[in-house]
C-alpha cells in the first residue's frame, strides 16, 4: 500500500505520515502510474513526533513525499 512520508530534520530518517487508501490511488496519470491527492495539513503546519529519535517538528502539506513499494 502507498503511503505518504515526511523526513524528520532531526536524524534524517523518513517515517510514515499515513497509507493511502485504494479508493484514492486512481489510474489516471502522475509519476508513479497514479494520481493522488495530498492529505490536508492544519494551517501553520501539523506538529508530529518522530518514531525514530522522538522530536517533535511541525510539517508542511509540501514536504510529503510518496512511497509505493
Ligand atoms: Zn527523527
Amino acid at each position: 500500500m502507498p503511503q505518504w512520508m515526511l523526513n524528520c530534520p532531526n536524524c534524517q530518517q523518513e517515517f510514515p505520515h499515513s497509507e493511502i487508501p485504494k479508493e484514492k490511488a486512481s489510474p489516471l496519470s502522475g509519476p508513479f502510474g497514479f494520481l493522488i491527492e495530498k492529505p490536508l495539513f492544519p494551517e501553520g503546519g501539523l506538529k508530529l513526533e518522530c518514531p525514530n529519535c522522538g522530536e517533535s517538528s511541525v510539517y508542511k502539506r509540501y514536504e510529503l513525499t510518496l512511497r509505493t513499494d
